[in-house]
């Protein structure tokens, strides 16, 4: 007999990870299946990143479509779909500019350090609690020291700030500073949603030193958070921005765009990647963001998100302290630090979210989630926080 899947896994590849807890063979939509035939509600989305859910008719449509006409071209040409994609992408952000189309999120900020490398100017600000990826540059602005600290030293001129704080960002802000990154809201970290204010008031600050403000948009970008994206819901233009996780609906790739003086900084030669734009996941994309469009998926978003928070609280579980996010971006913070608990308990009754923080659950659905699922959750929610604080008593 086959070994189970985990086992195979465990003697087969790097443990990086740890051991992952549910083997997954089939999705559908919002829902996912195991070895066992056992169906989950997919709340998390493989980490925001199944936009559309799974095996969504318009996606494989358009990846087999593309494969069967041309697959890899590599940088050397273009093919359709990736200029598609790019001129889609600038139409959603609203300003002129350029895009560098990668294949993952990591890569984006991976890019986006580079193209702060080319002002000349020597420092990046980033902001404690922040992450940005796990390649040296992404890591080396991710704000949380104890994913750096196995691989020191990082590449220089890395400052940290207090996320949230503008009196922080006032005071090391000058002419020496390249850029400024920034998550919208701080999704790694447990959904951490800043000051109202923070954002434009980076924004402002940057602007006035001459620095660039690098939003990473790579977990609140793609409707995540009931807009196209997250900068859009508080009225400012950042000078790059970075994708991935959702605008591949599962496939894998990640963009870059900026906008002014920043979309020219890279010259021919200076930045590759071979697969990055490649025909199959840049159709992929398109087919995400013209699902979107077609179906108004933003304002679906804002009012599911909304709806399925109030539900939440509403609940007035003494476990709940609030829930706290945007859109379907969602992160239930517990009066208790019991969220790997909670999490044990809601995958025993079929839902999948994850603990970010010890006091804090994160929600990150399919896009495409149905008020009755959303309704089945709510519903199940009360059950699930009492398993979870009975296992914390014992
Ligand atoms: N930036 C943010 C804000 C993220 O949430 C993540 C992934 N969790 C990344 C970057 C890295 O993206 P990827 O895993 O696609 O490299």
């Amino acid at each position: 007999m086959t070994a189970p899947l985990q086992e195979r896994w465990h003697s087969s590849l790097m443990n990086n990870y740890g051991t992952p807890p549910i083997a997954l063979v089939r999705g559908e939509g919002a829902l996912v299946y195991d070895a066992d035939g056992k169906e989950y509600l997919d709340l998390l989305g493989g980490i925001a990143v199944n936009a559309l859910g799974h095996a969504h008719p318009e996606i494989i449509e358009a990846v087999t479509a593309q494969l069967s006409t041309l697959g890899h071209v590599s940088n050397l040409y273009i093919a359709p779909p990736v200029v598609e994609l790019a001129e889609r992408l600038l139409a959603a952000f609203g300003h002129e500019g350029r895009v560098f189309v990668c294949n993952s999120g990591t890569e984006a900020n991976e890019a986006a350090f580079k193209l702060a490398r080319r002002t000349g100017r020597p420092q990046i600000i980033a902001a404690e609690g922040g992450f940005h990826g796990r390649t040296m540059g992404a890591l080396a602005m991710t704000g949380q020291p104890a994913k750096r600290a196995p691989f020191e030293p990082m590449p220089a001129g890395v400052d940290f700030v207090p996320y949230g704080d503008v009196a922080a960002l006032e005071a090391l802000v000058s002419e020496r500073t390249a850029a400024v990154i920034l998550e919208p809201i701080q999704g790694e970290n447990g959904v951490v949603v800043p000051p109202e204010g923070y954002l434009a008031a980076a924004r402002e600050i940057t602007s006035r030193h001459g620095a660039l403000l690098i939003l990473d948009e790579v977990q609140t970008g793609i409707a995540r958070t009931g807009a196209y994206f997250a900068h859009q819901r508080v009225g400012i233009v950042p000078d790059v921005m970075t994708l991935a996780k959702g605008l591949g609906g599962g496939m894998p790739i990640g963009a870059v765009i900026a906008t002014g003086p920043a979309a020219d900084l890279f010259e021919p030669g200076q930045h590759g990647t071979t697969f990055g734009g490649n025909p199959a996941c840049a159709a992929a994309a398109v087919a995400v963001l013209k699902h979107i469009d077609a179906n108004g998926l933003c304002e679906r978003v804002d009012s599911l998100g909304k709806s399925l928070a109030a539900d939440v609280e509403a609940l007035g579980h003494p476990l709940v302290a609030h829930v706290r996010g945007d859109g379907l971006l969602l992160g239930i913070v517990l009066t208790e630090p019991l969220s790997a608990q909670v999490d044990a308990a809601a995958k025993r009754a079929g839902y999948l979210l994850n603990a970010p923080a010890p006091n804090v659950l994160r929600l990150a659905p399919p896009l495409i989630l149905s008020d009755e699922q959303a309704d089945a959750f709510v519903a199940d929610l009360p059950g699930i926080l009492d398993a979870a604080q009975k296992a914390g008593t014992r």
